[in-house]
């Protein structure tokens, strides 16, 4: 039942259909993005990611805590929309009332541009998304330290030698490795471009042809797959893992349309996540 999938150097695994229930898991980042059901393996994942508050993205939050708590889990961390977190955490105390252990977490409220530390030169940061309740996406980024290019050429002793004496050499750059955004209008892509060069971008796509119009899946915040062929040329990310499919699509079906619909260039970066997007493009 769990899709598995490798993008870049990530795995990524969970469940996601749209409007039913997304959980996806990210080992390499010690991260789940949503809950809207709960493996027994996501409980080993430290941080748990929120898009917004829908019951298919947040659903399985109780049960996931359940699990932990038999598994005697250190506190989950849960970045979330700040505007949802006071019912969060009002929900899990009602379920700690029928439980026999706490089952509350360490809520991180988010908000567009903030920003937290993971650890190392590893951060995330919260984009703001485009859906009738709050949400956001989440971008995960390496800041790094990039040599001028006036020092290209030198050698790397003298290189070491000025960085002793306290040159400024370097200017900080930020390398995106992953981004996740689902629930929301296409506009997403417009107002972080920055989504486009991602190393990984795991982007929903509710709606693949025909069968919904664009005008449709606006009206239900969504992103249909006219939108990004449109914008097809400008994504440049090694993997975007498109998900959130409807279920009136078979999984079949979404390998199929997308097969048909997405010229070459852009057809060689996407895998959907879907359980036939393990032996993609097969
Ligand atoms: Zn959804
Ligand atoms: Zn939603």
């Amino acid at each position: 039942m769990i899709t598995r999938i490798k993008a870049g150097p990530f795995r990524v695994r969970g469940v996601s259909v749209g409007g039913v229930y997304t959980a996806l898991q990210v080992p390499e980042l010690d991260a789940a993005f949503d809950i809207g059901l709960a493996p027994r393996s996501f409980a080993s994942a430290r941080d748990l990611f929120l898009s917004h508050g829908h019951v298919d993205h947040t659903g399985a939050l109780a049960t996931l805590q359940g699990i932990r708590g038999l598994m005697k889990m250190p506190r989950l961390r849960v970045f979330m929309p700040e505007e949802i977190v006071d019912p969060m955490v009002a929900m899990l105390d009602l379920r700690t009332s029928m439980q026999r252990y706490d089952m509350s977490v360490d809520a991180v409220p988010m908000s567009p541009g903030k920003e937290v530390s993971l650890g190392g030169n590893l951060y995330v940061r919260a984009i703001k998304t485009f859906h009738p309740v709050p949400s956001l996406g989440y971008v995960f980024l390496r800041k790094i330290e990039k040599l001028r290019p006036e020092y290209h050429k030198l050698p790397g002793r003298e290189i070491a030698e000025l960085r002793k004496q306290g040159a400024d050499m370097f200017d900080s750059a930020e390398r995106i490795e992953l981004a996740y955004a689902t629930d929301t209008l296409v506009g997403v892509l417009d107002h972080h471009p920055e989504l486009y060069s991602a190393q990984v971008l795991i982007l929903e796509c509710t709606f693949l042809d025909g069968k919904k119009s664009i005008a449709a899946a606006r009206a239900g915040c969504h992103i249909h797959l006219d939108e990004l062929l449109e914008r097809a040329e400008k994504f440049d990310n090694d993997a975007l893992v498109l998900m959130h499919f409807s279920q009136i699509y078979s999984p079949r079906e979404v390998v199929s349309v997308l097969r048909e619909r997405c010229p070459p260039e852009l057809l060689a970066r996407i895998i959907p996540f879907v359980p036939e997007g393990r032996s993609w493009p097969g």
